[in-house]
């Protein structure tokens, strides 16, 4: 379950800085050492001007803030409360069920978990998986249209698209399927599966991303959960979780 990433590095982890940053090797025994060290600095330099801001805004979309919404992300990245993720490498999404993706680590865990919580009488289901940045798009903006709430109201309940942990692969939103009417509510906590949840998850690396009185100040969600096992999911919820440790 738990298992290193290697096979399936994404591409925004193949940074060309830190290549271009290795020092050349001996540069001090001739004249031609020295001039193609320079050519080697200064070609690494025009490329960093060239390419930096593209690679910039690749790598962390939460500069700029995003469009249609006036607040600009704080200097932790966040913007109204949540921190910014890429979107999975589309080549690590299994689907789980129909129409529900996973990162694959992720929906290997959910399997089991799924698996353990059915021997115990628990029937977890699986409501919410992988969203792409253009669904999150909709359902921050057109539920905000439809409830005629500002960003700010809008962003206590949903993340901006963008900052959204389920754009990860990793997040998951659980319910009980012998109480469906408590799905996407907190109700949810009152039901056999998050009391499981709550006893088992960490056993299988979900912790619970918004617990009642989040620093980060979005609305308390019994059902999301976030996949922490493997290192790639570590890194990638590093902030959140050193945020949530300073409480
Ligand atoms: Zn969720």
């Amino acid at each position: 379950m738990v298992r290193a990433a290697a096979p399936r590095r994404s591409s925004r982890d193949d940074i060309p800085v830190a290549r271009r940053s290795r020092p050349p090797q001996r540069v001090r025994r001739s004249g031609s050492g020295l001039f193609l060290a320079c050519c080697f600095v200064f070609g690494g330099s025009l490329a960093a001007v060239l390419f930096g801001p593209s690679l910039v805004s690749r790598f962390t979309p939460s500069v700029s803030g995003v469009e249609g919404i006036a607040e600009r992300p704080t200097e932790d990245g966040r913007l109204l409360g949540h921190f910014p993720y890429p979107e999975a490498d589309q080549s690590a999404l299994v689907e789980i069920s129909p129409g529900l993706m996973l990162q694959v680590d992720a929906a290997e865990a959910l399997r089991s978990m799924r698996r353990a919580a059915a021997a115990d009488g628990i029937d977890l289901r699986l409501l919410s998986g992988y969203r792409s940045h253009s669904l999150q798009k909709g359902i921050f903006f057109d539920v905000k249209s439809a409830r005629n709430q500002t960003a700010s109201e809008r962003a206590k309940v949903s993340a901006p698209p963008g900052y959204s942990e389920h754009s990860t692969g990793l997040a998951v939103d659980l319910g009980d399927g012998d109480d469906p009417g408590t799905n996407l509510s907190q109700s949810f906590e009152s039901t056999p599966a998050f009391r499981w949840l709550q006893d088992h998850a960490a056993a299988y690396h979900f912790t619970l991303s918004f617990p009642i009185g989040n620093i980060q100040g979005v609305s308390y969600e019994p059902w999301h959960w976030r996949f922490e096992g493997s290192s790639d999911a570590l890194r990638l919820f590093e902030p959140a979780r050193r945020l949530a440790q300073t409480r």
